[in-house]
């Protein structure tokens, strides 16, 4: 099979919603706009505490990141536990980082609760030292981890080789917390859960306006309208409603799944199924999902003249890592857009009375999505912020934010340009 551009996910994804297009005007206690693991937490949550909800969704359920993305089921963010606390002040930043924690548990506890298949494996995962500046950096990890009583330990080289396959690391922090999961599968699954507790999903409706209308949220559609006490915006980066550059940085992740590797290979990658990254400063990502393709990612896009480079890349990436792999093809690729914010840390932001948007989950979204999208229909819910992990700020504008999305941009091509061409 020669490699297509489609996304693996999507050749393999559980049976779809059943749903049609927004076609009428309709009354509710909840507008959503998109179909992602925050929207979807949040009807699924505000319609079991019985609260009428309409989803909508410009395509089709688990179109954006929450489709694409590696699957890798985190506990925390990007951004180290020190810097969070240091960004937001002590009190708010203990309560994000102690609620991101918990979050892997809250997925996992969501795919048991709502029977939801997909491939979902609580084997941790390894953030792998590339170097001895990765492995210094792994170390003031875990030093911040094991000050909050995380149980993360730090691997040595040959425990690493053991567990990852790939003699190319110094180290890897495991973190038993977290997991890996088939990311669209996920999202149908809380798409179907969220449809039994009886919020209604309306997909291939995107939203065109919406604003306050005396005390409710008018939201329009081409062909319909909801009117809602309470509206939670929860498009990140794939949003065609609000101007994105003001927003957050949009940053381009690509991913290579190659045919379901032979028995033999499988037994020396990944035999326990963890999911890693590595700490290269243009981080790659490496994984096997349950019919063992190895799926490698790396910041770029297939839309631009860098394909040819990413490819390219892939091949000598994977190569690198795994040298005993001699015979493979990549049979998938695809790509998705992150909605990187300037200190990568989430964002809930007023849009008006009884109006919020949650983003910027800097390619972090599958605990904190639904983490947030939980959150958000308590605050629908209660009308109290307190139940909220961040608190709702006024939208601040970023600055240059097209300007960084280049450099990033061409920064990962020329990366990949020239990585392990040695
Ligand atoms: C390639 C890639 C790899 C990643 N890897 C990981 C990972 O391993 N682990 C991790 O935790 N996170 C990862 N992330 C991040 C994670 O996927 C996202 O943060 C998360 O999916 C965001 O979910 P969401 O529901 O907020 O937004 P999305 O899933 O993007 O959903 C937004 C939805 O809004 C819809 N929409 C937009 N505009 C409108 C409109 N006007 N009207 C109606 N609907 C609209 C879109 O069609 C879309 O379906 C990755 C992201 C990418 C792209």
């Amino acid at each position: 099979m020669p490699i297509t551009h489609h996304s693996l996910w999507r050749a393999n994804a559980n049976s779809n919603l059943i749903s049609s297009p927004l076609s009428s005007d309709l009354h509710s206690e909840l507008v959503i706009i998109g179909a992602g693991y925050s929207g979807l937490c949040a009807a699924l949550h505000a319609a079991e505490q019985g609260m009428r909800v309409h989803v909508l969704e410009a395509n089709t359920v688990g179109h954006g990141g929450s489709g694409r993305n590696v699957g890798l089921v985190n506990a925390g963010l990007w951004t180290p536990p020190d810097e969070v606390e240091t960004a937001l002040g002590q009190v708010a930043g203990i309560t994000l980082n102690h609620a991101l924690a918990a979050a892997p548990e809250l997925v996992f506890s969501l795919i048991e609760k709502h029977q939801i298949e997909c491939e979902a494996l609580r084997h941790g995962t390894l953030h792998c030292a590339s170097n001895n500046a990765g492995l210094r950096q792994l170390k003031q990890r875990l030093a911040q981890q094991v000050k909050r009583h995380a149980p993360v330990t730090l691997l040595g080289a040959s425990d690493t080789f053991q567990r990852t396959g790939s003699c190319q690391f110094l180290g890897a922090l495991l973190d038993p917390r977290a997991g890996t999961l088939q990311p669209l599968n996920y999202a149908l699954g809380l798409a179907h859960a969220a449809a039994r507790a009886g919020a209604v999903i309306h997909t291939q409706s995107p939203v065109i306006t919406h604003q306050r209308k005396g005390n409710h949220w008018l939201v329009n559609t081409a062909h319909g309208s909801v009117t809602a006490d309470k509206l939670i915006h929860a498009t990140n980066a794939y949003d065609t409603l609000l101007p994105r550059s003001t927003a957050f940085t949009s940053v381009d992740y690509v991913q290579f799944a190659t045919q379901p590797l032979t028995l033999q290979q499988r037994a020396s990658v990944l035999p326990n199924g963890e999911g890693c990254w590595d700490t290269n400063q243009v981080m790659s990502s490496f994984r096997m999902d349950q019919s063992g393709r190895l799926i490698i990612g790396g910041v770029g896009s297939l839309d631009g003249k860098g394909k040819g480079t990413h490819i390219n890349w892939a091949h000598r990436k994977l190569r690198a890592l795994f040298p005993q792999i001699t015979q493979y093809k990549f049979e998938y690729m695809w790509h998705g857009h992150i909605a990187m914010t300037t200190n990568h840390l989430p964002k809930i932001t007023q849009l008006g009375t009884n109006g919020i948007r949650l983003y910027g989950y800097s390619g972090r979204g599958i605990g904190p999505g639904t983490l947030f999208g939980k959150a958000a229909a308590q605050w629908a819910f209660s009308g109290n912020e307190d139940h909220l992990p961040v608190a709702i700020t006024n939208p601040k504008p970023e600055t240059y934010t097209h300007l960084k999305a280049t450099f990033f941009d061409m920064g990962a091509t020329l990366s990949h340009w020239l990585s392990c061409r040695l």
